[in-house]
């Protein structure tokens, strides 16, 4: 039985990862001969069990199989190669066969062979099947070089689209996306969660003090409180301008008052100070989704906004939570 043999092509195509499968060992050794001569590696299998189980230890480029062999035929060796799913590196298979009917070498093509190899096997005829093989690989394998790269590309512009560029936190987008699943989720199940509206106190006044570059380290120091402060099951968002929504899963009002108070103390105790010293605060609105009266984010984010507008007209640096609606 001939073993592996790295080698390099030396006709001037690529060099290809073949496996050779033939319960014939002279047969085998033949074909074996052929494809090291043209500078291919090379493994070899007795049937097409033996072959399943060189390729699960490693994949081939290209697969030449006897059709008639014990245990598993070629036919049925194909299949299974092409059952590995989208996601395999795809394998170029060349059925050999002794029978000169019609009938099998078309269902040998059924099966997912892409080309076929009458026996005796003719090593000229062969060598030109090699040359055919090996440019269809080089095609797959660039092809799967471009798929890879534009899914990560997708992943990075799935994320990016979704993260607000200043902060790094969600974006308006992100956090619509979220409302939407965790409504259409808690219309059919049920749902606890609270939602926060934050907005940085007398925000305007900072940056016409200090300048728009400094207001945006600001608002990236804030964030970054904020995000510091959170459970890990919670979720920051950027509503807009100075304005954070903070969405705590599983938090009823009472708990979420708390743990947005809590955040509210953090952020006056970052060294933002503003013109005249004192601290730079935020201001929190606080509402519980309700999931009969909530149909829309709209209707919750609007409670949680009243709740804001409160805690400013209160004087500011204060949480307020929104009354239950149906209170
Ligand atoms: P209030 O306490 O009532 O919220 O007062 P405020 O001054 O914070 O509110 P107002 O809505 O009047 O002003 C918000 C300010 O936030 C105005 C704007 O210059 C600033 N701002 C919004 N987005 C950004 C940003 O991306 N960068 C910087 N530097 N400033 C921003
Ligand atoms: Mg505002
Ligand atoms: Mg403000």
């Amino acid at each position: 039985m001939r073993s592996e043999e790295p080698s390099t092509s030396s006709r001037g195509f690529g060099t290809l990862d073949v496996l050779v499968t033939d319960d014939d060992e002279h047969m085998r050794e033949l074909i074996a001969d052929t494809v090291l001569s043209y500078g291919h590696r090379c493994r070899v299998a007795v049937d097409g069990l033996h072959a399943l189980r060189l390729l699960a230890e490693r994949p081939a480029d290209l697969v030449v199989s006897d059709w008639d062999m014990p245990n598993m035929d070629g036919s049925e060796l194909c299949r299974r190669i092409r059952s590995a799913g989208d996601d395999a590196p795809y394998t170029y298979f060349i059925l050999l066969t002794a029978f000169g009917d019609r009938a099998h070498l078309l269902a040998g093509m059924a099966a997912g062979a892409d080309d076929y190899q009458r026996k005796p096997v003719n090593v000229h005829e062969l060598e030109a099947r090699l040359v055919s093989a090996a440019r269809v690989v080089e095609l797959h394998r660039r092809l799967e070089t471009r798929t890879a790269k534009l899914r990560v590309d997708s992943t990075r512009n799935f994320a990016a689209s979704r993260t607000d560029a200043l902060t790094g936190v969600g974006n308006r987008m992100h956090l619509d996306e979220e409302i939407a699943t965790l409504l259409g989720r808690a219309k059919r199940y049920g749902a606890t969660c609270s939602l926060a509206l934050c907005d940085i106190d007398l925000f305007k006044a900072y940056n016409d003090c200090f300048g728009h570059v400094k207001g945006d380290l600001a608002l990236r120091s804030v964030a970054e409180s904020m995000r510091a402060n959170l459970r890990a099951a919670d979720a920051l968002f950027r509503y807009g301008g100075e304005e954070f929504v903070v969405l705590l899963f599983e938090q009823p009002l009472a708990e979420a008052e708390r743990a947005m108070d809590r955040m509210r103390l953090q952020i006056a105790r970052l060294s933002i100070r503003s013109a005249d010293g004192s601290p730079v605060t935020m201001s929190i609105g606080v509402a519980e989704l309700d999931v009969a009266e909530d149909r829309t984010a709209e209707s919750w984010i609007a409670r949680a906004d009243l709740a804001l507008y409160e805690a400013k007209a209160r004087g500011r640096n204060r949480v307020i939570s929104s009354a239950p609606p149906r209170m």
